[in-house]
């Protein structure tokens, strides 16, 4: 019987990155040739949206490409199947099903192994479609190793160690898609990531909702993220570990310590603080102050004198009046980050947040958010003006053919959200070499130099 194809369209976040690693896995393992979708969608069985839909901007981008594919496909006479999966369909079902009836199946947080049984049932063309598979529960476990098949030749790669989340923030509905908190049992992470090393990774990006909470769902306070990460800074082989989606009240002593006196963990940490304003912090149902978490970053700087950290903060949060407004960016300016990004408010039905008093017009929340940029912008640059002149370890991720110009990213800059560090070399490199950087000129967002 010939090869069934089967493409595969990752949206959202680097968690669904992960799942489309283990469906590539699963399903290479089963005969079945797998790849992201590239060019016309007439060469596959059937295509797999990794769809996202945690505010309104991610699923109009979900909402597009589905409508991009099923168009694509009502013009061809051989018509790959289309199955829409993910965290859309877990809550969004009948919006799904009125937009898009001609779709053959929404599968929503499912066992992974449940989703490779529809995939190859719809692809086989072994059952009648539309179907849906939704779980009322969407509690997901990964219990043992899956053999991950990387879509994309990448050197950094991404360990979740942990799936959904039991904070209640008040404008998050991801407690509702992806179910309460899970971690990956440490064995399965361990031979994960050994793994990912022996396959030339050379970043591990520690992910989850919140990676602080790790192993207190399975193991108390026995084993925790400290524990597990020491297990991964032992595994052989030269690669960094970075830490992403901190919760800003766990972070603890003892780990602030193994950053600093680990070398293979990197000098950064996330830490997603949505907010500066004490009443938009209460608003938003986050139980922490300003005073600690100007007392938080004090005490990192003073144990991890190169850190860089990264944050994130929702802009137009109802009753985020100018006075509010004016506070998070005093005190935007007094943290000096290295690394933010700004998301417009989304006012999610069904969260506590949607409904409170106080609204802020998209125009005056866009306004702001320009505004913090600029800010930002300016404290980026005064940050990377004082690296002028130091030499960085780079890894190395492209290179511009037919010139001596080449891209990377040092421990300073994550994957996919943080700039690049643009330098010259003589000598041939390639993706993957890890090689020091003289810092020649900064800017905002991009770094430039030469290799030494
Ligand atoms: S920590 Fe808050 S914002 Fe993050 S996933 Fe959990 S509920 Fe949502």
């Amino acid at each position: 019987m010939k090869k069934k194809k089967i493409g595969i369209q990752v949206l959202g976040c680097d968690k669904n990155t992960v799942d489309s690693e283990y469906l590539a896995g699963l399903l290479h393992k089963k005969g079945v040739n797998v790849s992201l979708v590239e060019g016309s969608v007439e060469k596959y069985d059937a295509i797999v949206v990794f769809s996202c839909g945690f505010i309104n901007e991610a699923r109009r981008e979900s909402i597009s490409a589905i409508q991009s594919l099923v168009s694509q496909r009502d013009s061809l006479t051989r018509r790959p199947r289309i199955i829409v999966a993910g965290c859309m369909p877990q809550v969004f079902l009948s919006e799904l099903q009125r937009k898009f009836p001609d779709v053959d199946a929404f599968v929503g947080i499912v066992d992974i192994n449940t989703l490779v049984r529809i995939i190859q049932a719809v692809a086989q063309e072994k059952i009648s479609t539309p179907i849906t598979y939704i779980h009322s529960a969407p509690e997901v476990r990964i219990d043992r190793p899956i053999k991950r098949r990387p879509l994309q030749r990448r050197h950094y790669s991404f360990l979740r160690i942990a799936d959904g989340c039991d904070h209640r923030c008040t404008f998050c509905i991801i407690p509702k898609i992806k179910g309460h908190y899970r971690s990956v049992p440490r064995e399965v992470l361990i031979a994960e990531a050994e793994q990912l090393v022996s396959k030339g990774i050379k970043e591990i990006n520690v992910i989850a909702q919140d990676i602080t909470r790790y192993g207190e769902d399975i193991y108390g306070s026995e084993y925790g993220l400290v524990e597990l990460l020491k297990q991964l800074a032992n595994i052989p082989g030269e690669f960094w570990i970075r830490l992403l989606y901190c919760y800003p009240t766990r972070i603890t002593g003892e780990l602030i310590k193994l950053i600093a006196n680990e070398p293979k963990i990197c000098p950064y940490l996330d830490i997603p603080l949505q907010h500066l304003d004490e009443d938009i912090l209460r608003a938003m149902g986050r139980p922490y102050s300003w005073e600690r978490t100007k007392k938080l970053i004090r005490r990192l700087r003073r144990a991890i004198p190169d850190i860089t950290v990264r944050s994130t903060f929702i802009v137009g949060f109802p009753g985020e009046t100018e006075e509010r407004f004016q506070r998070l960016k005093q005190r935007l300016q007094e943290l000096t980050l290295g690394r933010v990004g700004f998301f417009l408010y989304s006012d999610e039905k069904g969260t506590k947040a949607n409904a409170l008093p106080g609204k802020v017009p998209r125009r005056i929340a866009r306004r702001r958010l320009n505004e913090l940029a600029r800010l930002q912008a300016g404290i980026a640059r005064s940050i990377h003006q004082r690296w002028v002149g130091s030499i960085k370890e780079v890894l190395v991720e492209a290179h511009f053919p037919r010139t001596k110009l080449y891209l990377g990213r040092s421990q300073s800059e994550a994957p996919e959200i943080d700039g690049f560090i643009c330098f010259t070399s003589s000598r041939r490199l390639k993706p993957g070499d890890k090689v020091n950087v003289h810092i020649d000129r900064a800017d905002a967002y991009e770094l430039f130099g030469h290799i030494v």
